[in-house]
C-alpha cells in the first residue's frame, strides 16, 4: 500500500468496515467503545482502522487516509512511530506490569517537568478522566470548598463532576447533561461561557470556589483559542478569591508549545492534568503541581486515589520516547507544518465562497463554517453544521480522515511533511467543492 486512493475516488469499498460494525453493534454500545468514534455527529459508518504509519491510517477495506484525528491527539510523531515501537518493545520484554515503583515512572517524570517546572511532583493515571476527578478531589480537600467552575464546552472526561454543559462527545450528540450523575453533586459544578471574565468574576466572587478549571485552548467544543488577557484573568481571581486554577491540558499538552499552556500564555497553574501525547498512544494520564499540594495525595496526604495499572511500564516507556523525540525543533517543524495546512485551508475556503474561520496554537488546529470570531461554544453552535457533514464525507471519500464532529480540535504530527500537505490540500479542495455544490 502506498499513496492513498486518487483524489476522485468516490467509490471506495468498505464491505469489510461494514461487516466488522456489523458485529461490533451486537457487542458494544453503538458499536463503539468511545461515544465519538461512532460517528453519529457526521452519519455514515465509522472508519474501522487495521494499521496505520506515519500521516496514514488504512482502514480493513485496505483504503489509506491521511489522519488528521491522530487517536484524538496522542500521535504527535505519527503513527507507529519506530522509536515508540521498539521502546515499548524493549520494555515489554522485561515484563508488562509490576505493581512496584520502576525506574520508567521517574524518567518521564523528569521529562514532563524539564517543560512544565511547576509541575515539581506528579502521579501517574491510565486516563484523562481519572486525572481530572483526581484534581477535583484534591482541589476541594485543599481549600475546604465544594464547588468548582468549568467552562461551556470544555470535556473534562466524564467523571460526574464535570458531566456539566460538557464539549466532545456529549457536545457532538447534543446530549443534556447526563442522567446518572446525582443532582447534589452537579449542583456544585458552576459554568460560564468561555472567554468571558466578567462572568467568572461575578461568580468566583460570589461563590466559594475550590477550583476554575479550563482548557487552556479549547479542543472539545471545537477550537476555541482564550482571548488576550483571559488565562492571567483567571489567575488574578483564583489568586484573590481564593480559588485554585487549573489547566486540564490532556490534549494541549506538549501540543500548543514545547512547555505547554503556561510556557504559551505566561501564566502559571496550580494544578495541572495532562495525557494523551505523554503515553504516545498507550493508556497514560498525569495530574501534577507544587510538592506542598501534591504531597496531600496519599499515601503522604489524606487524600486518596490509586491504580493498579498507573505507571504501567509499557506505557511509560511508550511516553519517555514520545516526549524523548519531540526536542523544542520538533515541535517547531510541525508547528510549521500545521500553520500551512491551517492558511491552505482557509485559501481553499475563500475559493469556493463559504463561510470560514481556521487557526493553530502548535501543533493544535481547527476551523468552523462561520465567518468568525469563534470565542465561546455559543457561537461554535452558529457554525454551518450541515456543510461540515457533507464536507467531512467528502474529505473521507477522498482518503482524508477528519474529526467526525464540528465541535472536535485536529491535530498534526511530525510525519506530516510539506509533501502530505500539499496532496492533503489539493484532496479538500476537492471535497469542499463537492460538499458546496450538493450544498447548493
Ligand atoms: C481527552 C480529554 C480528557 C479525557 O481523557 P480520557 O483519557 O479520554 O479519559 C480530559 N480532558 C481533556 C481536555 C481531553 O481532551
Amino acid at each position: 500500500m502506498t499513496a492513498p486512493d486518487s483524489p476522485v475516488s468516490s467509490s471506495m469499498s468498505t464491505a469489510r468496515s461494514a461487516e466488522v460494525m456489523a458485529r461490533s453493534r451486537a457487542r458494544f454500545p453503538g458499536g463503539v467503545n468511545s461515544p465519538v468514534r461512532a460517528f453519529r455527529g457526521v452519519g455514515g459508518d465509522p472508519i474501522v482502522a487495521a494499521r496505520g504509519a506515519g500521516a496514514r491510517v488504512w482502514d480493513v477495506d485496505g483504503n489509506a487516509y491521511y489522519d488528521y484525528v491522530l487517536s484524538w491527539g496522542p500521535l504527535v510523531l505519527g503513527h507507529a512511530p519506530p522509536v515508540v515501537l521498539e521502546a515499548v518493545a524493549a520494555a515489554m520484554r522485561d515484563g508488562t506490569s509490576f505493581g512496584m515503583p520502576t525506574e520508567r515512572e521517574v524518567q518521564l517524570a523528569d521529562l514532563i517537568a524539564a517543560r512544565m517546572p511547576h509541575i515539581e511532583m506528579v502521579r501517574f493515571t491510565s486516563s484523562g478522566t481519572e486525572a481530572a476527578m483526581s484534581i477535583a478531589r484534591l482541589a476541594r480537600a485543599v481549600t475546604g470548598r465544594e464547588h468548582l467552575l468549568k467552562f461551556e464546552g470544555c470535556y473534562h472526561g466524564h467523571a460526574d463532576s464535570f458531566l456539566v454543559k460538557a464539549g466532545s462527545g456529549v457536545a457532538t450528540l447534543g446530549l443534556p447533561d447526563s442522567p446518572g450523575v446525582p443532582e447534589a453533586l452537579a449542583k456544585l459544578t458552576l459554568t460560564c461561557a468561555y472567554n468571558d471574565l466578567e462572568a467568572v468574576e461575578r461568580i468566583a466572587r460570589s461563590v466559594p470556589l475550590a477550583a476554575i478549571m479550563l482548557e487552556p485552548v479549547v479542543g472539545n467544543g471545537g477550537y476555541i483559542e482564550p482571548q488576550p488577557g483571559f488565562i492571567a484573568g483567571l489567575r488574578r481571581i483564583a489568586d484573590e478569591t481564593g480559588a485554585l486554577l487549573v489547566f486540564d491540558e490532556v490534549m494541549t499538552g506538549f501540543r500548543i508549545a514545547w512547555g505547554g499552556a503556561a510556557e504559551c500564555f505566561g501564566v502559571t497553574p496550580d494544578l495541572t492534568a495532562l495525557g494523551k501525547v505523554i503515553g504516545g498512544g498507550l493508556p497514560v494520564a498525569a495530574y501534577g503541581g507544587a510538592r506542598a499540594l501534591m504531597e496531600r495525595i496519599a499515601p503522604t496526604g489524606p487524600v486518596y486515589q490509586a491504580g493498579t495499572l498507573s505507571g504501567n511500564p509499557l506505557a511509560m516507556a511508550a511516553g519517555i520516547a514520545t516526549l524523548g523525540a519531540l526536542t523544542r525543533e520538533v515541535h517547531d517543524g510541525i508547528t510549521t507544518q500545521t500553520a500551512a495546512l491551517v492558511q491552505g485551508l482557509r485559501d481553499i475556503a475563500a475559493r469556493h465562497g463559504v463561510p470560514f474561520t481556521a487557526s493553530h496554537t502548535g501543533s493544535m488546529w481547527g476551523f468552523f463554517f462561520h465567518p468568525g470570531p469563534v470565542h465561546t461554544f455559543e457561537d461554535a453552535k452558529q457554525s454551518e453544521v450541515p456543510l461540515f457533514r457533507r464536507f467531512f464525507h467528502a474529505a473521507r471519500r477522498r482518503g482524508v480522515s477528519l474529526a467526525p464532529s464540528a465541535f472536535e480540535a485536529a491535530f498534526m504530527s511530525s510525519a506530516h511533511g510539506p509533501a502530505e500537505i500539499a496532496d492533503t490540500l489539493t484532496r479538500l479542495d476537492d471535497a469542499l467543492g463537492a460538499a458546496v455544490a450538493e450544498r447548493d
